[in-house]
């Protein structure tokens, strides 16, 4: 059944896309605030030139740079508390902005901060997480966020959630509001010219599952559909060449704008089941985001395929070159095979157990695999059908 065509878009304030462009962070963050706390990811940190640049600039646009410590993992609960107390501790207030530059991990962090500075009605951001806290809401508006992405894949640059990990007791659950839409996403290419082949294949297969699982969710909207399109087609084309040739220009600024569209469509449109279950996988056995994702879109597709044919096969004519010409189902099984060869092509991995899940760890990671992004999954799949699925892809 057709979702009724009646929604709401949300997109970053301001999108500043194009190689080079970082340098007009300090001019960006001005608009923002006056004071910027800097959070970043650990690749970051290896590049501290980068870093020294960005206070400069915004030293230059009379914004006062204060960095703060760097997180080489997906953020967690007390990573989100400590931060959030170290802000307030250091007098944090309205008219300061976060300036997160990172992966999705510190994008994510900075989003979850820039709310719990402003909303303290909480004990702690789990008080705020879906489905596991005390169901608080944001009451105040948080800080202003400026993301600069520096890998190409997440899209949190355009998303209104915050993905935040537990492992005891395992979870991975977004904070989500649309005030938490960064502000301003600086994204600039360049920045991700030094992400190693291993990063930029599973970001990438991140970003390409993000663009496809929007297209068919049960939340599916117009204008996050025509985005997944254009954004699909730039991510297939270029997805290759950016892990084999990193300093190539075009297939960097492909990737990262597929990956900045996959941000708009999953924030508009939800996502699914390889989702749903990546969350689990992170929790249960510390995989990666993006190589649970990796794992995962191929069997999601064959879950959906029969349900959502008919999109499948749109999307695959839309994208695909040269364009499936044939039945709708030899379009999608195009479609399916040529992610398969994809993903084989960039060395992403294709099985659980290359990624150290073990065979009795499934039923947890099963039952742990309803979140919010399994509900915009197009059909209902069954515990039993999921283990099933699950221990096909094992
Ligand atoms: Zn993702």
């Amino acid at each position: 059944m057709e979702p009724p065509l009646d929604y709401d878009f949300l997109a970053p304030g301001r999108i500043v896309f194009g190689w080079g462009r970082r340098r007009e962070v300090g001019a960006l963050a001005a608009e923002l605030g006056r004071r910027a706390w800097i959070v970043r990811g650990s690749r970051t940190l290896k590049r501290q030139g980068l870093i020294e640049e960005i206070g400069q600039t915004l030293r230059a646009a009379r914004v006062e740079p204060i960095e703060l410590e760097t997180l080489s993992r997906e953020p967690e609960v007390a990573d989100v508390d400590r931060a959030s107390a170290e802000l307030i501790d250091r007098g944090a207030a309205p008219g300061d902005l976060l300036l997160a530059v990172g992966g999705g991990a510190a994008i994510d962090l900075a989003k979850a901060v820039a709310a719990m500075v402003t909303n303290r009605h909480g004990a702690t951001v789990r008080d705020f997480l879906e489905g596991v806290g005390r169901g608080l809401a944001l009451v105040e508006a948080p800080l202003p966020v400026l993301a600069m992405p520096t890998t190409a894949g997440a899209g949190a640059e355009a998303t209104k959630n915050a993905v935040i990990s537990s492992f005891d007791p395992p979870f991975k659950k977004s904070l989500r509001d649309p005030r938490l839409v960064p502000r301003i996403a600086l994204v600039d290419p360049e920045l991700t010219v030094s992400v190693p082949r291993a990063i930029t294949a599973a970001s990438g297969m991140d970003a390409i599952t993000q663009l496809i699982e929007s297209f068919i969710s049960r939340k599916a909207r117009p204008i996050p559909r025509a985005l997944a399109v254009q954004g699909l087609a730039m991510a297939l084309e270029s997805l290759p060449e950016a892990v084999d040739r990193p300093e190539s220009r075009p297939a960097r600024e492909k990737m990262a704008h597929a990956a900045l569209l996959s941000g708009v469509c999953l924030a508009n449109a939800g996502l699914g089941l390889a989702h749903g279950v990546a969350a689990a996988l992170g929790v249960h056995c510390r995989v990666p985001h993006g190589a649970a994702c990796a794992v995962m879109l191929p069997v999601a597709l064959r879950v959906n395929r029969e349900a959502c044919r008919a999109e499948l096969a749109l999307l695959a004519r839309q994208t695909l070159r040269p364009c499936p010409t044939g039945s709708d189902d030899d379009a999608v099984e195009g479609l399916i095979a040529r992610i398969a060869r994809l993903a084989e092509t960039i060395g992403a991995p294709r099985r659980l157990a290359e990624l150290g899940v073990a065979r009795e760890r499934l039923p947890a990671i099963a039952a742990d695999s309803r979140g919010s992004s399994m509900s915009g999954n197009p059909v209902d799949v069954s515990d039993d059908r999921l283990l099933a699925v699950l221990e096909a892809a094992l």
